[in-house]
């Protein structure tokens, strides 16, 4: 008797019939005694609907977090309810719980939520009863009880959170895609499905703007040591493994230097201008950014006026901080002095991942010549220990990670 934890996304519940064909595909591939515990998403793009809704009321809705976690945790608690009356109408019992009601405690940072403790004695009990447990992906509660959710595509946090939390035997991540690939398959057609992945690089490939699973959600299954499935909703077929280590059947995979190529258009440039070339400047700009929790990510500093010793600070922010951000350097740039700050909105970050790289010194002339025959200009780069970042203009995306896909994934 196996304990498996499945999440199903938002397209895979996006409506009344694809909740029924659900309910239906998990009764039917159900062996015996399994107890099976459901994380889903809130339906199609509720999620976006209801921000867009928030909207309404006031253009920066994220300057209210507390009750837009308010407004966003009712998408889930939606699916859950429509997802356990499937079961039940297909005659199997099954009940839907909230992320409070699973013991799911989060800390207080409302819609980026952490989770700081799961106590799911709950979902045990209501799985000896014989019951199909629901849950409600993306959301928690913090001391003080109030709704908190996990950030956007928090709902694989949950599912893999919850499956360590309850020992269970598998964690699979049903989605609209078969898997994980070398590159995002709708910007890629010719992106290979990866049977198999190591943690770190696919942690280092979420983090770097590949969607399909949320960052924290593949750290969560490397804390528990959980393998985690990801796989489609939509046919049967098997998918990727995220795990510790590849396994023999994986050798040919390996051989490839670079497992992916990640982009990332949730990014906004920063450029503050004429400021001092002096200690304590860069201190000042980052540490403000950071009281504000903005997360900066590239950082280039030129040298630009030696004799005047005068420099430029760029770096690098998430779109959904650009607000928070304008507002610090609007002090901080008066403080400093600087000559003026330039936003730019329209820029993407592309990404080739690999533990593969470590050792290799030709890879980063190869993907900067890749970009290059492509007519794409490089405006930052940056390195990890396993993958290399170029930040480039927008406009260009598909051409530029098609042209890098291309260079380290050959077409046959
Ligand atoms: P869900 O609603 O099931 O959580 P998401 O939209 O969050 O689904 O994630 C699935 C999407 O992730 C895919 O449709 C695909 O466009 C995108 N994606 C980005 N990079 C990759 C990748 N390397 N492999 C697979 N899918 C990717
Ligand atoms: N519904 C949430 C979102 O759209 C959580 C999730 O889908 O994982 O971000
Ligand atoms: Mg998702």
């Amino acid at each position: 008797m196996a304990l498996i934890v499945k999440k199903f996304g938002g397209s895979s519940v996006a409506t009344t019939e694809k909740i029924m064909s659900v309910a239906k595909r998990i009764l039917d591939e159900k062996k015996g005694n399994d107890k099976i515990v459901m994380v889903v998403s809130a339906m199609g793009d509720t999620t976006d609907e209801l921000i867009s809704l928030a909207k309404g009321i006031n253009g920066e809705p994220y300057k209210f977090p507390r009750e837009m976690d308010m407004l966003l945790t009712t998408g889930e608690q939606i699916s859950i309810a429509l997802l356990s009356m499937a079961f039940q109408t297909l005659g199997h019992p099954a009940v839907s719980l909230t992320g409070p009601m699973v013991g799911l405690q989060t800390d207080s940072a409302y819609t980026k939520g952490r989770i700081v403790d799961i106590s799911p004695e709950r979902v045990h009990e209501e799985l000896n009863k014989g019951n199909i447990v629901v849950v409600a992906g993306f959301q928690g509660s913090n001391h003080l009880g109030d709704p908190v959710t996990l950030g956007r595509g928090g709902s694989d946090t949950s599912a893999v959170a919850l499956a360590g939390a309850l020992g269970a035997d598998s964690c699979e991540i049903y989605t609209d895609v078969e898997g994980v690939y070398s590159a995002d398959p709708r910007i890629v057609p010719s992106a290979r499905k990866i049977k198999e992945i190591t943690y770190s690089e696919m942690l280092e490939m979420a983090r770097l703007g590949a969607g399909v699973m949320q960052p924290r959600s593949v750290e969560m299954g490397e804390i528990f040591k959980i393998p985690i499935h990801v796989r489609s909703t939509f046919t049967k077929t098997s998918g990727t493994i995220i795990r510790g280590d590849y396994s023999m059947e994986s050798i040919e995979e390996k051989s490839f230097v670079i497992r992916g190529v990640a982009h990332d258009e949730n990014v906004t440039k920063i450029a503050v201008l004429g400021i001092s070339d002096t200690p304590g400047v860069a201190h000042k700009i980052f540490d403000a950014l950071a009281k504000a929790n903005v997360d900066v990510d590239m950082i280039v500093q030129s040298m630009r006026n030696i004799e005047k010793n005068i420099t430029d600070m760029v770096f690098t922010v998430a779109n959904d901080d650009l607000t928070k951000a304008k507002e610090v350097m609007e002090t901080v740039a008066r403080d400093l002095n600087a000559s003026n700050v330039l936003i730019e909105e329209n820029v993407t970050k592309i990404s080739i991942v690999g533990a593969g790289m470590l050792g290799n010194p030709g890879i980063a002339a190869r993907m900067f010549g890749a970009l290059a025959k492509a007519g794409v200009n490089i405006e930052i780069i940056s390195t990890s220990e396993i993958s290399l970042s170029c930040l480039i203009k927008g406009g260009h995306v598909k051409e530029a990670v098609n042209a890098v896909h291309d260079e380290f994934f050959p077409k046959n």
